[in-house]
């Protein structure tokens, strides 16, 4: 069973960026994967650490 629905979540999930080590401050960095909870959140760039929890997958529309 693969981890994540779809490429393009595995993708967002696994991204890192080279010149942000924290996820918020990465504007590339759109999907913050909770490990412990398993839930999937949409990071806001707002400058602090806020995250939408999404029930669906934005690309592929699977239930998460
Ligand atoms: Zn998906
Ligand atoms: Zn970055």
């Amino acid at each position: 069973m693969k981890k994540h629905c779809c490429e393009d979540m595995a993708y967002h999930v696994n991204f890192e960026c080279e010149i942000h080590e924290n996820p918020f401050e990465c504007p590339d960095k759109i999907i913050f994967f909770d490990n412990r909870k398993n839930d999937y959140g949409l990071i806001i760039h707002d400058g602090g650490t806020s995250c939408i929890i999404i029930d669906y997958c934005p690309w592929c529309g699977s239930k998460l």
